[in-house]
């Protein structure tokens, strides 16, 4: 492992993948709110209709809260009236891993950010909005943090 002496990380600075997965759950907590903490580590989701992004239609790019990379684009961002940010793709496959999730009584297709292996939300598929995937990405405004385009 490489060890610099610079300055450490602002949370808006990309963690490297190596860096985010050796972050224990208490610099986690550390490095995040309490109601983040409990999003992108716990696999919480927030009420809907009560977070930063549900309705927001501001050009730009959502990248992960927890670690600074890039997961989705404001043009692929959908209004699906379900209280939560929705997109029907993200901005590279590569960029989220998807886990099946079992809890609530349900199979439902958890989303986490391939880089730093937090929690971002749940993909569903097959619901008939008219994008072009058919996919859904209900994501949580607290795993996300937009960076609004200049122009
Ligand atoms: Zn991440």
């Amino acid at each position: 492992m490489t060890s610099t002496s610079g300055p450490s990380h602002s949370t808006n600075e990309p963690l490297a993948a190596e860096e985010a997965r050796s972050l224990s759950e208490e610099q986690w907590r550390q490095r995040l709110s309490p109601e983040a903490f409990h999003i992108l580590r716990q696999a919480g989701t927030e009420r809907p209709f009560t977070g930063e992004y549900w309705d927001t239609e501001e050009t730009g790019v959502y990248s992960c809260r927890a670690c600074g990379q890039e997961l989705f684009a404001s043009t692929t961002k959908f209004d699906a009236r379900c209280g939560w940010p929705s997109f029907y793709a993200p901005t590279d496959n590569e960029r989220v891993t998807y886990v099946e999730d079992s809890s609530l009584g349900m199979t439902r297709v958890e989303v986490r950010c391939a880089n730093c292996d937090s929690h971002l939300g749940h993909v569903f598929a097959g619901e008939g909005f008219d994008t072009p995937t058919d996919l859904r990405y209900c994501i949580n405004s607290l795993s996300l943090n937009l960076t609004k385009s200049q122009d």
